[in-house]
């Protein structure tokens, strides 16, 4: 195996508009070829919008075996989970009113024009669409999300999410968690893999994990770990280590050394990968690079190791996961 670093989980930007998803396709070719032999990356998607600037780069690895480097995962984020509807006989304006929720009426009816007619979630997760990619992510369930003025979240002049104006308008925690399961049985029938975003319901999401995919062969990936190292306990007594990954990021995990370092040491070598959880488009592949060795260097601290060593582990364990 060539030494290369890993990315575990990743980003494309999300644009409504053409002229920003025009910007976007050619900043993601420039990030690609850039770092297409020395960077191995599973790409998640999130939402509708994101698919459609990813799925030219399935054809890509169709054309090229060695591929640039890219695994396209297929995703509906808790973050845009309200934009899929599971009961295909509601209006939209019925299921927005089913999903979402908000003590103003006025806010919530404001918000719900907004939002595009909502996609059906079962279409959404065709046998042609899931045949096609590596990996089931980015999902997941998250407590505190709010959603935006204008109904989801979209990338900021190709930059970052704007997060700046947080409407009163939450998802009903049974929606998400309808979406979450939805997509884990998917995986499971498929044996693919999976990415979980979870934040502020650890317990949640451990017990549905545990209820779906214990008894599979689907392998998990924790992305940016948020819990307690109880709740690191509890996962590794449950699931075999050869099956759960947690992986690791500069800016959440590592954003305080201490606890990030405490974080590495309660997890076997095993069970590690590297990511950036940033849109490669708009960050430059310097910093990408930057952000993925912080996380090896930290890694090889915690577990007295070289960082050869610790790369050459999260490359392995990186290929178990994709089951490549
Ligand atoms: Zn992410």
């Amino acid at each position: 195996m060539v030494p290369c670093l890993v990315d575990a989980h990743c980003h494309v930007s999300t644009m409504v508009d053409a002229v920003g998803c025009d910007k976007i396709r050619s900043n993601l070719d420039l990030a690609l070829a850039g770092t297409a032999s020395d960077v191995q990356r599973c790409v998640m998607s999130t939402n509708v919008y994101d698919w459609e600037l990813l799925e030219p780069l399935l054809l890509m690895k169709q054309l090229d075996d060695e591929g640039p480097g890219i695994n396209v995962s297929l995703g509906v984020h808790p973050w845009y989970c309200h934009l899929y509807q599971l009961d295909r006989s509601l209006s939209k304006v019925g299921h927005y009113r089913n999903c979402l929720k908000c003590k103003d009426e006025v806010q919530l009816m404001e918000l719900v024009e907004q939002l595009p007619d909502p996609v059906d979630l079962s279409s959404y997760l065709s046998d042609e669409r899931v045949s096609r990619v590596g990996c089931i992510g980015e999902i997941g369930l998250d407590k505190v999300f709010r959603l935006p003025q204008n109904g989801f979240l979209v990338s900021n002049n190709g930059t970052s999410l704007e997060r700046s104006s947080l409407s009163n308008v939450r998802v009903e925690f049974a929606h998400q968690i309808q979406v979450f399961e939805t997509l884990l049985k998917v995986a499971k029938g498929r044996g693919l893999p999976v990415s979980i975003h979870s934040v502020k319901c650890q317990g949640t999401t451990f017990d549905i994990c545990k209820r779906i995919l214990l008894d599979s062969e689907v392998n998990i990936c924790l992305h940016s770990f948020t819990g307690t190292l109880d709740t690191v306990r509890l996962w590794l007594a449950n699931f075999p280590h050869e099956r759960l990954f947690f992986s690791v990021s500069c800016w959440i995990n590592l954003k305080d050394w201490d606890s990030g370092a405490e974080l590495l040491k309660s997890l076997p070598l095993q069970c590690i990968l590297t990511e950036t959880d940033c849109s490669v488009d708009s960050v430059s592949s310097q910093e990408q690079r930057q952000m993925l060795d912080s996380v090896l260097d930290a890694i090889s601290r915690a577990h007295g190791i070289s960082r050869t060593k610790a790369m050459d582990t999260v490359l392995q364990n990186f290929n178990r996961f994709l089951r490549k």
